[in-house]
């Protein structure tokens, strides 16, 4: 029950051990890569091409800002989290010169404020945002937040790693020029593949640079056009793949209830009073993530005491934190295939027991839990 990577359901693992072609050379490879990348966009209801790379989320990220940024860049990184300011690195990575904005951790981030900022400096190439920064588990308001950056002509590029499938990113009008998630959250697909759409301003962007792309694995240009001239630039991980499909065909089956967002938001609403029943503090104010709740641990009690006990007695994973907030929270993630009542009504039960043994005054938090989600 951490908040990524997931658990796998059983067809899609199957799917990954059946017998695949060369996806170099068979020219069908070619047909459900292209197809298996529409089905992500429809799935997001996204508004520009979708391309599966070989490697972990964190290669889209790098992957963006290797490609659109040059030699003294300016580049506006806006920082209410842990993965916020890290898109920093790469900027620099790439030549380029970061300019951090930072706001309020424990809320979402404040519209007015970036729109102030604007006012005073705007001569950004693109700008970075995380839409669910998964180590608080706050949550941005993606798509207003770009259209906002966008008046100013600014390029976006939207971390969305740890809350695509799970809530709504940004719908087909949205101005997210590069959009990045990944397969190991919400999809509940094993970690390994980065899924990242690409918009024409962004290619244009690319195309527009005085000096080439310094890098191979994440120049997004050579994904643009694999499909006419049946060209990879590298054999793609074609049973990862499979697997993917499989996953996407779960969702795209729970669709047809039309509630995998519901679903999310019904159970992260009813963790979160839980919590408060047990008398538990939030680490947030506002803007909770419906993929990953974020608890501070009670004065006196120890992150470790308490992952270990749930680890050892109860025999399920949650997850401490990194950063600003190492030690100082737990994390219950509650997305993909482990978004479902019973397992986190079974994770709620463990957390008293361990609380409780552990000397904390807990509240009733599984009755809590189990009025709201029925
Ligand atoms: C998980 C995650 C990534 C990918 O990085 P990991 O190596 O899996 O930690 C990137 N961004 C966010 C916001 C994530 O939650």
């Amino acid at each position: 029950m951490t908040p990524g990577p997931t658990q796998i359901r059983e067809n899609v693992l199957s799917a990954r051990a059946l017998p695949a072609t060369n996806p170099d050379l068979d020219y069908e490879f070619f047909d459900f890569y292209k197809a298996t990348c529409e089905r992500i966009g429809k799935l997001i209801n996204a508004k520009h091409p979708f391309y599966i790379l070989s490697g972990e989320g964190i290669l889209g990220l790098e992957a963006a800002c290797a490609s659109l940024t040059e030699y003294g860049d300016r580049v506006l990184v806006l920082d209410n989290g842990e993965y916020g300011g890290g898109f920093a690195d790469f900027v620099k990575m790439y030549g380029g010169e970061a300019v951090v904005l930072k706001f309020d951790p424990t809320k979402e981030i404040d519209c007015d404020e970036l729109s102030t900022f604007l006012e005073r400096d705007n001569t950004f190439k693109y700008a970075t945002l995380v839409h669910c920064d998964t180590p608080s588990g706050v949550l941005n308001d993606a798509e207003r937040i770009c259209s906002i950056l966008k008046k100013h002509q600014i390029l976006t590029v939207v971390d969305a790693v740890s809350s695509m499938f799970g809530t709504e990113v940004a719908g087909d009008t949205s101005d997210i020029d590069i959009l990045c998630g990944a397969s190991q959250k919400a999809l509940s697909t094993p970690p390994g593949l980065t899924l990242v759409s690409v918009s024409t301003d962004a290619y244009a962007a690319m195309d527009a640079r005085k000096t080439p792309i310094s890098s191979y694995y994440c120049n997004l240009l050579t994904f643009r056009d694999y499909y006419e001239k049946k060209l990879f630039p590298y054999t793609m991980p074609i049973h990862d793949i499979q697997g993917l499909s499989a996953a996407i065909t779960n969702l795209e089956d729970k669709r047809g209830d039309g509630d995998i967002y519901t679903q999310h938001e019904l159970i992260a609403e009813g963790v979160r009073k839980a919590l408060v029943a047990g008398n538990l503090s939030l680490f947030l104010e506002s803007g909770f993530s419906p993929t990953v709740t974020v608890c501070k641990i009670p004065q006196g009690l120890t992150c470790e005491d308490i992952l270990r006990r749930m680890n050892d007695t109860h025999k399920i994973m949650i997850a401490g934190s990194f950063g600003f907030l190492e030690g100082k929270v737990f994390r219950i993630g509650h997305m993909g295939e482990n978004a479902s009542i019973v397992n986190v009504r079974a994770t709620l039960l463990a957390l008293e027991e361990t609380l409780t043994t552990l000397g904390f005054a807990c509240g009733d938090m599984v009755s809590v839990f189990d009025d709201f989600v029925h």
